[in-house]
This record gives structure tokens, sequence and C-alpha cells, in this order.
């Protein structure tokens, strides 16, 4: 396995996979984390150029009271709209992207962490040095879910239907991790993978 660099690591798996309790673990041996979910808000906060042409565009009333986005309003304006839609992924996506570069460029640690649940699907994983899964058998996943969120068993199958299947992610990623245990097996997991990412950073 050799690493390029600078070095990413496109850390990604299905919803309730445990993607945010391994990102945590590799933060805490001191990997700077960047969340793909994160930038989708940053980039719409109060005093983003985006979120003022989301109002230009869908009015005003598209904006709680606080003057932050009505997520729920949006989501609603764009689900049933393919021009929307598109309109609104034209505006966000090159934000969202050049908001994760420019976290990645500044990482602090010897290499980063992209962490997108879509990764594949945004085609990130091109950024990434090596793709790492976090797997976990789907009864797993759904029970961590609903427990986690309080949703049923519907909701959170219809999430999982808008995401890559288990398989293709199987198919794609270069390394896996299961998260079919308890926390400390998951941390054990990522200890080890990250003495291996250091191992390889450093032979540059
Ligand atoms: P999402 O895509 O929805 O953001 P995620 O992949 O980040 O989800 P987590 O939030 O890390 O998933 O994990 C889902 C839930 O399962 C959380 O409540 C988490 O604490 C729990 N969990 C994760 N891994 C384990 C584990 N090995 N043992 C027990 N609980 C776990």
């Amino acid at each position: 396995m050799k690493l390029s660099k600078p070095t990413i690591i496109g850390l990604t798996g299905g919803i309730g996979s445990g993607k945010t309790a391994a990102a945590d673990h590799f933060a805490s041996l001191g990997i700077t984390i960047v969340d793909a979910d994160l930038a989708s808000r940053a980039v719409v906060e109060p005093g983003q150029p985006a979120l003022i042409e989301i109002a230009n565009h869908f009015g005003h009333e598209i904006l709680q009271s606080d003057g932050t986005l009505d997520r729920p309003k949006l989501r609603q304006a764009v689900f049933s709209d393919e021009s929307e839609r598109k309109w609104l992924q034209g505006l966000l996506h090159p934000l969202i992207n050049q908001y994760l570069r420019t976290n990645l460029e500044q990482a602090s640690s010897p290499y980063a962490i992209l962490v997108n649940p879509l990764l594949f699907e945004t085609k990130q994983h091109v950024w990434c040095t090596r793709t790492l899964l976090i797997d976990v058998p789907e009864a797993l996943q759904l029970s961590r879910t609903m427990a986690r969120d309080d949703n049923t068993e519907e909701q959170v199958r219809n999430i999982m239907k808008a995401q890559l299947g288990r398989g293709d992610r199987l198919a794609m990623a270069d390394d896996v991790i299961v998260n079919d245990a308890d926390l400390i097996h998951l941390h054990a997991k990522v200890e080890r993978l990250h003495q291996t990412y250091m191992e390889k950073v450093s032979e540059y």
C-alpha cells in the first residue's frame, strides 16, 4: 500500500454504520477530520452568500425568524421539482467542494480524513489516497439508527435506499472496518488502521 501526498483517507458507510464513532476515535488520535455533512450546513449559515441567493430565489419565507435556513421547507421546495433541485445543487456543490478542499489542505495531521456518507456517489473518492468503509450488517445498522434517531424501520430503510448498497460499497473501498461488535472493538480496529496509515505516510 503506497500513500501519495496530500494523504486523504475517505471514510464512508451507510446511515448508522458508525462513521462518526470511528471518525471521533481517529480525531482522538490527533487526526484532522473534515466532514461533508458539516460542510453542507456551513455554506448556508447566516452571512454566507449562498443563503442570500437561496432567499432571493425561493423567497424570504425559506428563512426562519432567526434568519437561518428552514431546511424542511427547502427540502419540500426541491422535492418534486427537478429543475429547482438542479439549481440548488449547482449553487451548493461547488461551495461544499471548495470548503472541503480548503479544510483538507489546512489539515495539521500527517493524513486527514474526509467523512462523507455519499463519498462514492459524489465522486469525492477521487480526491482520496485510500477509501475506508465502515461496514455493518443490515440488522445492526437498522437497530442502531432507529435507537439513535427514534425513527421507524421504514424511515431508515427509505434513507438506505437512497444510498449505495452494501455490496457496491464493499466492492469500491480499499479498506474495511466491520463494526459488528462493541465500541471497544471498533476503537481497536481504528487504532490498528491508524498505525498502518502512519507507517505508510512516513515512507515519504
Ligand atoms: P450517519 O450516517 O447517520 O451520520 P454514522 O455512520 O455516523 O451515521 P454513528 O452515529 O457513528 O453512525 O453510529 C450510529 C449509532 O450507533 C450511534 O448511536 C453510535 O453511538 C452507535 N454505535 C456505533 N458503533 C457502535 C458499536 N460498535 N457498538 C455500539 N453502538 C455503536
